[in-house]
């Protein structure tokens, strides 16, 4: 039966599809008893994956801020440059138990992309990657990144030709050839049980970060900020401490001053949207809006169904960063840290900073710092030009 985060969740998707997810959560639900399954995962998330991530002092930031320390959780050293490998992984490892010998994936920023296709090559499954056409131009490096690791890019041209058009190209090709493909679903979105294996994959963040937070200072964090597209870096951030007292804040984009961005929770209402019930940007009539935001990774209309839910339940705070101020956030990481931002993590950064100014200095920030910013140059000194 469909897993349900409150009224959220569920899986309203074509009767063709029903098998296969149901298959794919038993599946699931095996291997993660499985000790042997459970070995290999976590023997490839360190050897080729590079985990645990470091938990690193911002000193210079937390100093720039003059109020809380600031930590950040460094997912984007993970291999590929993001939190994207850690589900790719664990996906990847679920379709050779189930015997599909064919990936298939969407991606918006092509970090998803990159990840899908670095896991197809070193499991040797096919892989084949929609995106939308708007972002294989503002995401050039990546398209070319995927295309030598051995997948196929498709371009989709329907719609806003975002991830959204993208993610609705993948549905319909995995309606078509659900008995040999496998589809690597790259956020806590989509049908259950996706939201549910993604954010189980994903919660490897969280669990690293509650040991080395007690081990660095000794206790929990007062505050863990994450950015949300789908939602999947904060959910593996904020589902391990949800049952804790840390305060937890998700950050969405939005988009340039005085737009509504991408922030569904922000400012968009119940409704569903691939196959699955959550807050929805939308117009008076049901149409989904267009988003925009400087971040490819969270120009996403919809969020995963668990934010819905922790949005209604008040456990988790959810705010919008503007265009603008991630791109100062961006710059400030650079010259206080040494490190280049991805600007989906510049949102979460910018947020972090915020409530740094106004908490006292013994209070602990952790801020998910999704991913590394290479992929973003050509937007950043764009904008800053
Ligand atoms: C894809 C991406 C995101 C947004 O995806 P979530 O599922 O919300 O985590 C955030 N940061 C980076 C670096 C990404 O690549």
């Amino acid at each position: 039966m469909p897993e349900r985060y409150g009224p959220y969740g569920g899986a309203f998707v074509p009767e063709t599809l029903v098998p296969a997810l149901a298959e794919l959560e038993r599946v699931w639900k095996e291997a993660r008893r499985d000790p042997a399954f459970r070995r290999e995962l976590s023997r490839l998330s360190t050897t080729l994956g590079g985990r645990p991530t470091p938990l690193y002092f911002a000193s210079r930031l937390t100093r720039r801020a003059g109020g809380a320390e600031i930590w950040l959780k460094r997912e984007d050293l993970v291999h590929g440059g993001a939190h994207k490998f850690n589900n790719a992984l664990g996906q990847g490892l679920l379709a050779q138990r189930m015997g599909k010998p064919r990936l298939i994936a969407e991606t918006g920023a092509g970090q998803h992309g990159v990840a899908t296709a670095m896991i197809g090559a070193a499991l040797g499954l096919r892989t084949e990657v929609y995106m939308g056409e708007v972002d294989i131009d503002r995401q050039k490096p990546n398209v070319d990144r995927m295309r030598l690791l051995g997948a196929r890019v498709i371009p989709v041209k329907s719609g806003t030709r975002t991830l959204k058009d993208a993610i609705n190209a993948a549905l319909r090709d995995w309606i078509a050839n659900v008995r040999t493909t496998h589809y690597l679903i790259g956020s806590a979105v989509g049908p259950h049980p996706f939201p549910s294996i993604v954010t189980d994959f994903q919660s490897v963040i969280g669990r690293e970060l509650r040991r080395q937070a007690v081990r660095a200072f000794g206790r929990l964090p007062d505050l863990a900020v994450a950015c949300v597209g789908g939602g999947s870096n904060a959910l593996g951030t904020f589902h391990p401490l949800r049952k804790t007292s840390v305060e937890l804040l998700g950050v969405e984009a939005g988009g340039p001053a005085g737009s509504t961005g991408a922030g569904s929770l922000s400012y968009g209402r119940p409704g569903i949207l691939h196959g699955a019930l959550s807050y929805v940007l939308q117009d008076a009539d049901g149409q989904v809006s267009e988003t925009e935001s400087i971040s490819a990774g969270l120009d996403y209309p919809g969020v995963g169904p668990e934010h819905a839910w922790f949005r209604d339940s008040g456990r988790v705070r959810y705010t919008a960063v503007h265009d603008q101020d991630a791109l100062r956030a961006f710059h400030w990481l650079a010259v206080d840290e040494g490190i280049l931002p991805a600007l989906e993590s510049s949102h979460a950064l910018f947020a972090a900073v915020t409530e740094a100014r106004r908490r006292p200095k013994e209070q602990h920030i952790v801020v998910t710092l999704s991913g590394r910013g290479d992929k973003d140059l050509g937007v950043v000194l764009g904008a800053t030009r």
